[in-house]
C-alpha cells in the first residue's frame, strides 16, 4: 500500500523518517532534517525543503551524498550489491542489458569521470518520463558532462539526485504525475513532425505552413477535439483555436484567452511553446471528464508562429489576434522563393479573413501563458516553476568603432587607434552596468574585426548590443548610460563609431491581479511563488497591447537549455504546471460567479 501525505505529516518523527527511508541514497539525513518542518501541504512542499536541506549543508556533506551512489552499470550493478532503488533504477534504463561495448565505454566514461570529478557520475536514469532512458540516451548525456566545469557539475549532480529522489518518492506515495505524462505524450506525439532536411536527422524544426506545420496544427487540433473541446477550428493564419464553453446557465460570459505557439526554431526543442497549448488542455480535458463547465468560456490558441524562423514576421500569429496583421508580409519569400501569400494559399487559408481574426478585448477576462523558463534560473534554485513579473523591454543596435589599422609589431601601445579595444573596454561595461540593476541583461552577441589579420591592430571592430529590463524606464536608463560611455570610449581613444538602432520593444508587465492569481495558485501547491521577470519575448507580449495578461514559467532541465534539443522538463513538473492552471482556473471561476 502506498503511503499517503496526511500518514506522513501525523506519523512519529521515527515513524516518518522510515517511510522516507532510501530516498537519498545512503544519506538519511536530508528527510530526517526535512520532516521537521511538518505538516506539508503536497509532495511538492516537501520535496522542496528537501532541496533547501541540502543546499544548505556544507560541501562535504553534499560530496559525500553524491558519493554514496554506485557507479552507472559499475562494479556494483555487476556484484549485484546495489541498493533495491538503484537496482530497480538501473534495470529500467536497460543498464543490466548492455552490450559488451556499451559496457566495455561507460567503464571508460566512468574512469574518466571519477579522474576529473573526483565523485560518481550521477543521472536520474529514469527520466524526465519517469519511464527510463535508452542507453544510447545515457551514454549520451555521460560524455557531455564530462566537458562541464567541476563548480557546475557538482550542481548538476545534486540537481540528478534531487529528480531521483523525487521519482523515489512517487513510487512510495503512489504518485504517479498523471496528468503530467499525458502532457509529455501530446508532446511527444507533436515531436514527430519535423521539416524535411531535419526529420532525418531526428531533428525537431516545424516552421510556418510547412506540411509538417500543417501536420502539427491537425494533431492539436484532434487533440482538443479527444479533450472534450466545444468547437474546435483552424482560423486565416493557421492558428489552431479550441473553446470550451461555459456553463449554459450564465448570460453573456466573457472568455478566458491562454496559449502558445508551435512553430519551432530549427533543430529546437519539443516544449518552446508547446507546453503552452497541452497543459490549457489538460486543465479542459479535466473538466470536460467530470462535466464541469466554468462560468466562462476557455479559449485555447495554439499560435501558427512565433519563431519568426520561415519569414521575417515573428508573433505574426498572436499579432493577427490584435490586428496586427501586416499585408505587405505576404509578398515576402521564404529561402525558396515561396511567398508567404502562395504557402497560406496552399494551406487553404482564407486570406481574406485575416482581419476577421482580431479579437473584441471586451468580451475576453484576460490571457495567461505557460512557457518554459528557457533560462537557468528556476533549474539552478531547485524550483519548478516561476511567476512572471514582466516581459522584458529591449533595444537592440549594431555599431562599428573605427580606429586605425597599423603594424602590430612598430606602433607603440600610445599611438594605437585600436578599434577591437574599444569594442572590449564596452563589452565590459555592459556585463557590470547590467548587473548593477540585478535583473537587466546586456550582451555583446557580435564582435568581429572585418578583414583582420594577426599582425595588425585593429582598425575597425563591428559589435551588437541588445539589452534589455523589465520596465521600459529601466532599459532606456540603461541605453542611455551605454551609449554615455561609448561616447567616452570612443573620445578618449581618438576614435569614431557608427550607431545603428535596430529594434525597439517596448516591455510588457504582467497585470498585477494575474499575476497574484498565479502567485497564489503556486502557493496553494505548497511551492514558495518565485517571481521573476522574462529576457525572452512571447506572444504574451502582443496581447499585452490589448488585455491584461501574466505568464507562469516552468523549470528547464540541463540548466534550463533551449532552442536546442536538449531543451527538457519532467513530467512532474508538467503536472505542477497543469494543477497552478487548475487553481487559477477554480479562483477566477469563483470570482466570476460573484454576483
Ligand atoms: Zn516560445
Amino acid at each position: 500500500m502506498p503511503y499517503t501525505l496526511d500518514q506522513l505529516n501525523t506519523a512519529s518523527q521515527a515513524e516518518a523518517e522510515k517511510m522516507l527511508d532510501g530516498l537519498y541514497e545512503h544519506t538519511p539525513w536530508i528527510a530526517a532534517e526535512a520532516l521537521k518542518h511538518r505538516p506539508f501541504k503536497s509532495l511538492a512542499q516537501l520535496k522542496h525543503v528537501m532541496a533547501e536541506v541540502l543546499a544548505r549543508a556544507d560541501q562535504d556533506a553534499q560530496l559525500a551524498l553524491i558519493r554514496a551512489h554506485p557507479e552507472l552499470a559499475g562494479k556494483a550493478m555487476v556484484a549485484k550489491t546495489l541498493t533495491t532503488e538503484s537496482t530497480n533504477e538501473q534495470g529500467k534504463a536497460g543498464l543490466t542489458d548492455c552490450t559488451p561495448e556499451e559496457f566495455a565505454r561507460i567503464q571508460k566514461l566512468n574512469a574518466d569521470y571519477n579522474a576529473k570529478f573526483g565523485f560518481p557520475f550521477i543521472l536520474a536514469v529514469r527520466g524526465p518520463r519517469g519511464t527510463g532512458l535508452p542507453r544510447q540516451q545515457i551514454i549520451e548525456a555521460f560524455a557531455r558532462r564530462l566537458d562541464n566545469h567541476p563548480d557546475f557539475e557538482l550542481a548538476e549532480a545534486l540537481r540528478n539526485i534531487h529528480r531521483i529522489a523525487e521519482i523515489r518518492l512517487a513510487d512510495k506515495f503512489g504518485a504517479e504525475p498523471a496528468l503530467g505524462n499525458e502532457v509529455w505524450d501530446w508532446h511527444e506525439a507533436l515531436a514527430t513532425h519535423s521539416d524535411p532536411g531535419f526529420a532525418e536527422q531526428g531533428q525537431l524544426t516545424v516552421t510556418y505552413l510547412t506540411d509538417a506545420h500543417r501536420a502539427c496544427a491537425a494533431q492539436i487540433a484532434g487533440d482538443m477535439a479527444a479533450a472534450g473541446f466545444d468547437e474546435v477550428h483552424i482560423d486565416a493564419v493557421g492558428n489552431v483555436v479550441g473553446r470550451y464553453k461555459a456553463d449554459p446557465a450564465v448570460r453573456h460570459p466573457k472568455t478566458l484567452l491562454t496559449g502558445s505557439h508551435y512553430d519551432t526554431v530549427r533543430n529546437g526543442g519539443k516544449y518552446d511553446g508547446r507546453l503552452g497549448i497541452f497543459v490549457p488542455l489538460a486543465c479542459v480535458q479535466a473538466l470536460h471528464r467530470t462535466g464541469q463547465r466554468l462560468p466562462f468560456d476557455v479559449e485555447v490558441v495554439g499560435f501558427a508562429e512565433e519563431e519568426g524562423q520561415r519569414y521575417k514576421a515573428t508573433f505574426l500569429a498572436s499579432g493577427a489576434l490584435i490586428g496586427h496583421f501586416r499585408p505587405e508580409w505576404l509578398d515576402q519569400a521564404d529561402a525558396d522563393g515561396v511567398t508567404m501569400r502562395q504557402a497560406m494559399q496552399h494551406a487553404g487559408l482564407a486570406i481574406d479573413d485575416i482581419p476577421k481574426i482580431k479579437r473584441d478585448p471586451s468580451k475576453y477576462l484576460g490571457f495567461i501563458e505557460v512557457h518554459i523558463e528557457q533560462g537557468p534560473v528556476l533549474n539552478e534554485l531547485n524550483l519548478p516553476l516561476g511567476v512572471v513579473t514582466s516581459i522584458n523591454g529591449s533595444i537592440r543596435y549594431v555599431g562599428e568603432f573605427i580606429g586605425q589599422a597599423s603594424h602590430a609589431g612598430t606602433t607603440p601601445m600610445d599611438r594605437r587607434r585600436d578599434a577591437a579595444c574599444a569594442a572590449a573596454e564596452l563589452a565590459l561595461y555592459l556585463e557590470e552596468r547590467a548587473a548593477k540593476d540585478g535583473d537587466s541583461v546586456a550582451t555583446m552577441g557580435l564582435l568581429n574585426v572585418p578583414a583582420g589579420s594577426i599582425n595588425v591592430v585593429p582598425g575597425r571592430c563591428a559589435f551588437s548590443l541588445d539589452l534589455r529590463a523589465p520596465t521600459d524606464p529601466q532599459r532606456d536608463r540603461l541605453a542611455a548610460d551605454v551609449l554615455e560611455r561609448l561616447q567616452q570610449i570612443a573620445t578618449r581613444r581618438g576614435i569614431t563609431f557608427k550607431l545603428e538602432e535596430t529594434m525597439r520593444a517596448s516591455a510588457a508587465p504582467s497585470a498585477p491581479a494575474w499575476q497574484q492569481r498565479w502567485e497564489r495558485a503556486v502557493a496553494t501547491l505548497g511551492l514558495p511563488a518565485f517571481l521573476m521577470p522574462s529576457g525572452a519575448g512571447h506572444d504574451a507580449m502582443k496581447l499585452h497591447e490589448v488585455m491584461p495578461q501574466a505568464m507562469l514559467f516552468v523549470r528547464g532541465e540541463n540548466s534550463g537549455i533551449s532552442h536546442n534539443p536538449l531543451e527538457s522538463t519532467t513530467a512532474d513538473d508538467m503536472e505542477l504546471a497543469v494543477r497552478a492552471m487548475q487553481g487559477v482556473l477554480d479562483e477566477l471561476a469563483a470570482e466570476t460567479a460573484k454576483p
